[in-house]
């Protein structure tokens, strides 16, 4: 079955994250197993939702090693997006191939499920992998999972290829995000006794411009890493609530703040330093209030970490090589790269498509940019044979 073909079998399959996945990794399951390679599913802990991982082993047979071509099934949402044609189904026009998750990226499993057949073919002296995951577009939530199920079965591969789109040019870093929410206890009183409760709006508020006070130093003081567009970790509060009514001091605030490091910077570290304000100023503060006044911070389930690959991995030294792209680009979407080389298997970005072209209304992949991923595969492939 052609790219082509695969491509509109995908994208046919509405995996918007809040559905199932199952169905479209069932698909690539039977087929992969037509072909003799058998496919290791790792669930979701709710259920409804698999990823995939397989393996063409060597020409010997061995398993170990070798490279993981990576991708998520997953897609972000068309809710309200005014769509010139069917956005599940696949649609030509002008060299172009519209349809949802044609760029993010579907496009890469489907260059890389059409080429199976020719893997196959090859006397290849190391494996190749294929991991297509769930919940990507949701934070990052279905990988986590399958690196966890290959580390228990002892699956050792050398080098990952996701194929995010980067317009097939090699993307060597991204920043990681972390999501806090946090709630603020204080106590209620009426209005007009204020020494009788502990406004927790007002206190929530010290701690939200604390935050921001340590992203202006970051701003002012760095690190920083000049290729990313803002060169610096960010920090900010997006979200905000509490009260009940207007001549009542409020008991409880709630509010949630990311930061966007960059790979050098510990994402623990930032958060301690937030904890230590609550701890050394904050609190004791609040309690000169209310006795029982507590802050808590939640870590959301989002676990996009940043990615920094070493020009001195084979892998990198590889797909530089294949592509003939030697520029430093850092980007600042998040990937799966930074969990997999998290879980010491070294990652670069290199996809067809674009960024700009995804998650949006009429999403899109030119054809040239499915034939230049073809071409790619084939000679990452090929480096494999003696
Ligand atoms: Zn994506």
């Amino acid at each position: 079955m052609s790219t082509r073909e695969w491509l509109r079998r995908l994208v046919a399959f509405d995996t918007t994250s809040r559905n199932s996945n199952l169905a479209l990794i069932e698909t690539v399951r039977d087929a992969l197993a037509a072909q003799g390679v058998t496919s290791e599913l790792s669930y979701a802990p709710e259920g409804g939702k698999a990823n995939l991982f397989a393996t063409l082993p060597a020409h010997d047979g061995a398993t170990q090693g070798g490279i993981v071509l990576s991708g998520h099934t997953d897609v972000v949402p068309v809710d309200g997006q005014d769509w010139g044609s069917d956005p599940f189904s696949l649609t030509e026009k002008d060299g172009r191939l519209y349809g949802r998750g044609t760029a993010d990226m579907k496009g890469f499993i489907a260059a890389s499920l059409a080429l199976v057949p020719h893997f196959l073919s090859l006397k290849r002296t190391k494996p190749l992998h294929l991991a297509f995951s769930y919940d990507e577009e949701v934070g990052c939530l279905g990988a986590p999972v399958m690196l966890a199920a290959l580390k228990q079965r002892g699956v050792r591969p050398e080098g990952c290829v996701v194929g995010e789109p980067t317009g097939m040019r090699v993307v060597v870093a991204h920043k990681g995000m972390n999501l806090y929410r946090c709630r603020v206890h204080g106590k209620a009183a009426h209005s007009s006794l204020t020494t009788r409760g502990c406004n927790a709006i007002e206190h929530a508020a010290r701690l939200i411009c604390h935050l921001r006070d340590l992203a202006d130093q970051f701003k002012s003081q760095g690190p920083y890493d000049e290729c990313y567009d803002v060169p610096f970790t960010t920090l900010s509060t997006n979200l905000v609530s509490g009260g009940i009514a207007v001549n009542t001091i409020p008991d409880a605030c709630e509010f949630s703040y990311e930061f966007r490091n960059l790979p050098g910077m510990s994402p623990d570290g930032i958060q301690r330093r937030v904890e230590a304000y609550i701890q050394t100023e904050l609190l004791p503060r609040m309690r000169r209030d209310h006795d029982a006044a507590r802050v808590e911070i939640e870590a959301m389930p989002v676990a996009v970490l940043a990615l920094e690959a070493s020009e001195r991995e084979a892998i990198t030294r590889l797909v530089r090589a294949l592509t003939g792209d030697k520029g430093t680009s850092k980007v600042s979407y998040g990937t799966e790269g930074g969990q997999f080389q998290n879980a010491g298997i070294p990652a670069v970005v290199c996809g067809p498509g674009h960024i700009e072209q995804a998650h949006r209304a009429d999403e899109y992949i030119d054809i040239a940019q499915l034939t230049a991923c073809e071409d790619f595969l084939r000679k990452l492939a090929g480096s494999m044979v003696d």
